[in-house]
C-alpha cells in the first residue's frame, strides 16, 4: 500500500524531524506551514535530494475552509491519504491565567484541539472503508504538559493538550473496528523554536537541572516514537500515549 503522509507544522521543529525521517522510511511526505515557506522548502528540498517524495503547502490549521485546500493538494499531488500527524501547535508568552485575554485562549484552542479534530475528520475521509479509503493512522502531538498543567507558565496550553489525549482515546476507540488506528506521543521539553513563542528561546537549556534525565530532548528523539506509531509495528496499538519526557 502506499504511504502517503500528511505532517500539519512540518517547516520546522518536531514536524520536520519527523518529515525527514518519515520519508527517509518510504512515505510520500506533505509538510504543511503556516508562514515560514522558506523553511518548508528547505525540508522538501533535503527530502528530494535524498530520493524522497515531498511537497510544501501553506494552510492555517484553525481554518477549515484552507485545511479543505491543504487536503485537496495531497489528493491531486499524492493520492489517498494514508497517514497524519497532528504536530502544528503554539503556545503564548509565559503567563498566569489572571492575566490571558480571550483572543490568546482561542487561538491556542483553534490551533491545537479544534485543528487537529478537523484534520482528523478530513483524513478520515480518505481513510475510513465506508468512504472507499483503505485504513490509516494518525498520531496527535500532545504534551507533557497535558499531564502538569503548566502552572504560571500556560495553563492554557496545557488544557489544550489535555483535550487533544482525551480526543486521541475517544476517536481510537471510535474507529478502532475500521482499520484506522489513533495514538499520541507527549514531547517535554524538546530543543526547538517553539519556546521562543512563550518568551524564552534558552528555556530548555535553563530547565536541564529540574529534568530527571538531565537533558532536554532532540526533535529526532520525538521523531523516531512518532514514526513508530504511525508504522505496522504499531499495529495492536491505538489510542495509546508515548511520553517522551525525559522522566518528566
Ligand atoms: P515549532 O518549532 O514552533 O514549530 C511549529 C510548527 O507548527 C511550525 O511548522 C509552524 O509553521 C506550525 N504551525 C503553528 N501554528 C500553525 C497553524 N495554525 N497552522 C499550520 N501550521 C502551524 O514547534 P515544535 O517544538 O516543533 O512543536 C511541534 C508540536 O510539539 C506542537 O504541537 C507543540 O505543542 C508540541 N510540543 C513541543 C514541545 C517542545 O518542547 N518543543 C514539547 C511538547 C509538545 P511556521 O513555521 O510556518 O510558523
Amino acid at each position: 500500500m502506499d504511504k502517503n503522509l500528511l505532517i500539519t507544522g512540518g517547516s520546522r521543529g518536531i514536524g520536520a524531524a519527523t518529515a525527514v525521517l518519515a520519508a527517509s522510511q518510504g512515505y510520500r511526505v506533505c509538510i504543511n506551514y503556516l508562514s515560514d515557506h522558506a523553511s518548508a522548502e528547505r525540508i522538501c528540498g533535503q527530502i528530494r535530494e535524498a530520493g524522497g517524495y515531498a511537497i510544501a503547502v501553506q494552510a492555517d490549521v484553525s481554518n477549515e475552509d484552507e485545511i479543505i485546500r491543504l487536503f485537496s493538494r495531497v489528493d491531486s499531488e499524492m493520492g489517498r491519504l494514508t497517514a497524519l500527524v497532528n504536530n502544528a501547535g503554539t503556545v503564548g508568552e509565559a503567563s498566569r491565567v489572571d492575566a490571558m485575554s480571550e483572543f490568546r485562549m482561542l487561538k491556542i484552542m483553534m490551533s491545537n484541539v479544534v485543528g487537529p479534530m478537523l484534520c482528523s475528520k478530513h483524513a478520515l475521509l480518505r481513510m475510513l472503508p465506508r468512504h472507499g479509503g483503505h485504513g490509516g493512522s494518525i498520531v496527535n502531538v500532545s504534551s507533557v504538559a497535558a499531564r502538569l498543567g503548566s502552572p504560571g507558565e500556560y495553563v492554557d496550553y496545557a488544557a489544550s493538550k489535555g483535550a487533544l489525549d482525551t480526543f486521541t482515546i475517544g476517536l481510537a476507540k471510535e474507529v478502532a473496528g475500521e482499520g484506522v488506528r489513533v495514538n499520541a506521543v507527549r514531547p517535554g521539553y524538546i530543543f526547538t523554536e517553539f519556546h521562543a513563542l512563550s518568551g524564552d528561546p534558552q528555556r530548555v537549556s535553563k530547565l536541564e537541572p529540574t529534568i530527571p534525565m538531565g537533558r532536554g530532548g532532540l526533535a529526532d528523539e520525538v521523531a523516531e516514537a512518532i514514526l513508530w506509531l504511525l508504522s505496522d509495528k504499531a499495529s495492536y496499538s491505538t489510542g495509546s500515549f508515548i511520553d517522551l519526557g525525559g522522566g518528566r
